[in-house]
């Protein structure tokens, strides 16, 4: 996976730089928070500098404490942004269906002292969010997302990161669309909405002087960035597209070869940020197809058993068996369709 900046960003930077503009944010981010917020169909959209931080602000301002419920299968910020606003992450499996938390086994892990559920939609995947809201509402628990790998994913037309109180996306180099760093809060809720920008800014209703409204904290984004990320929105639509076709090849190609298999995916709705396969002998294949100049990366660990949170325990988890098998394929929106044919003759060939 690669970024894609052209003569679109460099001429955009060199235009905002002669305007005279101070770098840090202001009209341009307020711009990019515009085009995010109708793109996803939101009422507000709060830029951060990056996906943790915009977790930790949106369960700060919330007040999320107790426990709050996150997949063992996800990038470790999501549970670490959690223990950060001062919650403690409580993991819970993933369903082998979409690679999101089992929603048949999540009341297993509510118990009096859960306020929240963090939702991880994986590459653009989601589980059934009607069940879901079910769930939130039996169990009076605030919803909540983090889609950070989702933009230009939806559930059912609805987009995603919009279907509990407020939702999390991220701008790093490795997601659809970036501003080097950068991340955002989007949500429905005026108030909290409010809140954030208040909290972003040292507890300021405003800059320019110095009264301090609430606990506030420096979480600024750029115009900068913003910049960049105005012609990164622009963009989008075709990497969307792009990242659905780069799929749907692949599923072409490695149909058949029985010791891969692919989740099941419906590129109606999802926009698979990564290619991902469950590949038996992982190392074998990964390594073989590094002796071919082909670059892989195995899916994250399981989050429940790394240094930071060591539960131990039983690994008969899903999430086990994703962390051992799950690899992620080439999958930049600038490759051809010929490397994408290349990469799965070697796959072919490993396998025999
Ligand atoms: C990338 C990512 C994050 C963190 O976002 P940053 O912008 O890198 O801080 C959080 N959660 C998930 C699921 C991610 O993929």
């Amino acid at each position: 996976m690669e970024p894609w900046f052209d003569e679109a960003e460099t001429n955009a930077l060199a235009l905002y730089m002669k305007s005279g503009g101070w770098l840090t944010e202001y009209s341009e981010t307020r711009e990019l928070e515009g085009l995010i917020a109708s793109y996803v169909g939101s009422e507000h959209c709060i830029m951060m500098p990056s996906g943790t931080l915009a977790l930790y602000a949106m369960l700060k301002v919330l007040g999320i404490t107790g426990e709050v419920i996150v997949p063992d299968m996800t990038m470790i910020a999501t549970a670490n942004a959690v223990r950060m606003a001062g919650a403690q992450p409580v993991f819970a499996d993933i369903s082998i269906r979409d690679l999101c938390l089992n929603l048949y086994a999540l009341s297993d892990h509510i118990t009096r002292r859960t306020s929240a559920i963090l939702l991880v939609s994986l590459n653009g995947r989601a589980p059934n969010m009607d069940m879901l809201h079910h769930l939130t509402r039996k169990y009076n628990l605030i919803l909540l997302e983090d889609a950070a790998q989702s933009l230009g994913s939806t559930w059912q037309g609805k987009h995603l990161g919009t279907f509990g109180l407020a939702g999390v996306f991220s701008f790093s180099c490795q997601k659809i669309i970036s501003t080097g760093n950068g991340g955002c809060v989007v949500t429905d809720d005026t108030q909290l909405a409010q809140e954030l920008r208040i909290f972003k800014d040292f507890g300021r209703k405003e800059g320019g002087h110095d009264k301090y409204e609430t606990f506030g904290i420096n979480l600024k984004f750029t115009d900068l960035q913003a910049v960049v990320g105005i012609q990164q929105m622009k963009k989008l639509p075709w990497r969307v597209e792009r990242k659905k076709e780069i799929y749907d090849l692949y599923r072409n190609l490695l149909i058949g070869i029985t010791e891969l298999t692919l989740v099941t995916t419906d590129l109606e709705f999802t926009c698979p940020w990564f290619v991902d396969i469950l590949a038996k002998d992982r190392e074998g294949l990964s390594s073989f197809l590094g002796m071919n100049s082909i670059s892989t990366r195995p899916m994250y660990p399981a989050i429940r058993l790394t240094p930071p949170y060591g539960y131990g325990g039983a690994q008969d988890w899903i999430s086990d068996t994703v962390a051992k098998c799950g690899l992620w394929l080439p999958s930049s929106s600038q490759l051809a369709d010929t490397d994408i044919r290349m990469v799965c003759d070697v796959i072919k060939e490993y396998y025999g």
